[in-house]
């Protein structure tokens, strides 16, 4: 019996995109800002691959990791940029990353004329670099990097699938979310195969959460408030919630699926205060609404039913502002 396989949907680009990492032979591996399970995943998953390939890489970061993602192989080979001596990359693999704006600080090291490889799944990438490999209907960047893994006829180790493994959990909630295919299962399954302990992976990337994180739920969840028809909802976290837990920014990551889970909202806000006072928005639905054309009227982007962008203070008036336009979006929906 022939057993059925996950394809990729763009065989062109995965080829386009397999032939540039052939060539180059020193390769700076970038990610969006505040990485998530899949921007790490599938940064250390590709540096997997180079490595196997007999390639130098380099993954640079602005800002240190989440240490719950810190069982992830080679992950202590992520390096600070404060801590590098400033250079220019003429090789870049992106992974991740909706647009260029998002590599940040690491942006510095990638030299103008550089090659870039664009390896991503958010549906308003505009389809930087001179290979790219951008399918929306992925559920991950990792499930990309996979079908990228098998054309190079990388052997899957069980470090490069304990990688894999963590994009695709994570950017699904745990098989829990829209996004959550069969072949995300197959892929997955597969993977497992390869030696992925799921538990190893799932305990300190989706269950497990500090104390100081549940203090901030604690307070977010009291400032909980849904909309008169139920069918948005939102919740806030200030600058001072996050000193008064104890917490640190990443422990923001998640709160956002407390207001969607509510059986009657289509819409899930939340509204993080940054350091610079500015305001970063989560925008979660469930079946109908896209997020990712609402957080693009306010300079964002992500994708149908998870996005996000950054917008001006204070909190109240932001708050308005993108309440408004969900109320648009669900009653065209
Ligand atoms: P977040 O709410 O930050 O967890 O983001 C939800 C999804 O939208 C993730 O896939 C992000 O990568 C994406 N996203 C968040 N902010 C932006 C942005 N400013 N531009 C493009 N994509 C974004
Ligand atoms: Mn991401
Ligand atoms: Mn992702």
């Amino acid at each position: 019996m022939k057993t059925w396989e996950p394809a990729p949907r763009e065989p062109e680009s995965l080829t386009l995109v397999s032939d540039r990492l052939k060539d180059g032979d020193d390769w700076l591996i970038v990610t969006h800002e505040r990485p998530d399970g899949d921007a790490i995943g599938s940064s250390l998953a590709v540096a997997h691959i180079l490595a196997s390939l007999g390639k130098k890489w380099t993954f640079l970061i602005a800002e240190p990791l989440p240490v719950r993602f810190g069982y992830l192989p080679m992950v202590d080979r992520a390096q600070l940029i404060s801590r590098c001596d400033a250079r220019q990359y003429r090789h870049v693999v992106a992974v991740d990353c909706a647009d260029m704006q998002r590599f940040q600080e690491v942006a510095a090291f990638i030299a103008g004329d550089a090659e870039i490889v664009n390896i991503d799944h958010h549906r308003t990438n505009p389809r930087y670099g001179v290979a790219a490999m951008v399918d929306d209907l992925a559920a991950a960047t990792c499930e990309l990097v996979y079908h990228v893994a098998k054309a190079l006829s990388v052997v899957f180790s069980p470090e490069l699938a304990t990688c894999l493994y963590t994009g695709i959990l994570t950017d699904t909630g745990g098989f829990a979310q829209p996004n959550t295919t069969r072949e995300v299962h197959q892929i997955a399954a597969e993977l497992l195969g390869s030696g992925v302990q799921p538990y190893d992976v799932a305990e300190p990337a989706l269950e497990s959460r500090t104390w100081e994180q549940m203090h901030l739920l604690q307070m977010a969840l009291a400032n909980l408030t849904v909309s008169s028809d139920g069918r948005y909802a939102a919740l806030y976290v200030t600058r001072g919630m996050i000193e008064g837990a104890g917490a640190t920014d990443d422990d923001v990551e998640g709160l956002v699926g407390f207001a969607r889970s509510i059986d009657t909202v289509e819409v899930g806000l939340l509204f993080r205060e940054l350091a610079d006072s500015r305001i970063k928005v989560s925008l979660r639905s469930k079946r109908r609404v896209d997020v990712s054309k609402i957080a693009q009227q306010f300079g964002g982007g992500g994708h149908t039913r998870a996005a996000g962008c950054t917008v001006n203070g204070p909190l109240g008036e932001a708050m308005d502002a993108v309440s408004e336009q969900v109320e648009i979006a669900l009653s065209e929906a």
